[in-house]
């Protein structure tokens, strides 16, 4: 009989990416739960559903997520709805006797100057980056929770810190959207409109680094593999470019040849933010999804829900 996985936040981009491969895998049984069943923010709700359908394992991809707009206007949101998430699911599988649990967080949990490329070690260095300082510090309780877990009662509970991600079923949203679904659709949209220009947030020069969605479902499985994994490990591509060179390499997917313009209006967050993925290397994966080829799937996904919504019209 294959083990019980429950995947919490199966809707969004990740559990969806993970449900994927999970499915490809055949080799476990999927439990899933739409909102209007289970309310994670519920922590009673929470620990009835693991106890009533007894996972073995659960993975913690639910979480409130969003660019560096809705990060820095709804901190509220993001501080405690995932602070919320993550406590409920991670103390009802502690409850539940769930044998391992894996919790999603992001690089967004390391210091805003933390030397770069950042270790698993640079975690509680210094300052956070103010424009995401909520959601980081909801992501470090997360992870800070399974290693107490761990500790405290020996259980398996260990986390994955992803770098930026894309790819199919991101959020396309204007403002409150990730840098690349966000620029996808303004560059679609100034090349349907024949727009001379089209602009991007902030000064062009921080670097990020980018993981498609589907590399990082095949890494998170490899964790699960692993029967003594590190309490928390990156999860990254292991380079960077900045947002100007990536605004060049959207503008190519799409087809857009007019001029790239900045909005200094906007924030630029953090510098940059490369994480040092040899751990994750040492323990036997890498991500195989280059840029061009994971922007032009992203591309599709856009351009397949931009007409899904057209023909609903
Ligand atoms: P961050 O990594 O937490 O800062 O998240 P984002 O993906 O929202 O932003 C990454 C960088 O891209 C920031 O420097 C933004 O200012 C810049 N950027 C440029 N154009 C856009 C855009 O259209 N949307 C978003 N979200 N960011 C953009």
């Amino acid at each position: 009989m294959n083990p019980r996985l429950f995947l919490a936040g199966h809707t969004g981009m990740v559990g969806s990416a993970l449900r994927r491969y999970a499915a490809e895998c055949g080799s476990w049984d999927i439990i899933t739960a739409p909102r209007s069943v289970l309310d994670l923010c519920d922590s009673a709700a929470t620990t009835a559903f693991l106890q009533a359908n007894k996972p073995e394992v659960v993975i913690i991809a639910a979480a409130r997520v969003g660019g560096i707009h809705a990060n820095n206007s709804l901190p509220a949101n993001f501080l405690f709805e995932n602070i919320q998430i993550a406590s409920n699911l991670i103390h009802a599988s502690f409850l539940s006797g769930v044998k391992r649990v894996l919790f999603l967080g992001s690089s967004c949990i390391y210091p805003k100057f933390a030397p770069q490329p950042m270790s698993e070690d640079a975690l509680l260095s210094g300052s956070l980056e103010p424009t995401n300082e909520a959601y980081a510090l909801a992501k470090i309780a997360g992870l800070k929770l399974c290693a107490a877990y761990r500790r405290q009662h020996g259980c398996l509970f260990h986390s994955a810190m992803p770098t930026n991600l894309y790819g199919p079923g991101d959020n396309y949203h204007p403002e409150y959207s990730h840098v690349i679904p966000g620029m996808l659709r303004r560059f679609h949209e100034a090349k349907v409109q024949h727009s001379p220009e089209v602009s991007i947030w902030g000064t062009g020069t921080p670097r990020r680094e980018f993981l498609h969605v589907d590399d990082l479902a095949k890494g998170c499985f490899h964790l699960l593999g692993i029967e003594n994994p590190p309490d928390w490990v990156n999860v990254g591509w292991g380079e960077d470019l900045s947002i100007s060179e990536l605004a060049s390499q959207v503008a190519e997917t799409v087809g857009y040849h007019g001029r790239i313009v900045n909005d200094l209006g906007k924030p630029d967050g953090t510098p940059c933010k490369l994480l040092d993925t040899s751990l994750m290397k040492s323990l036997g994966w890498s991500p195989s999804i280059r840029l061009p080829e994971g922007l032009r799937s992203a591309y599709g996904d856009f351009l397949a829900r931009d007409l899904e919504k057209t023909l609903r019209c």
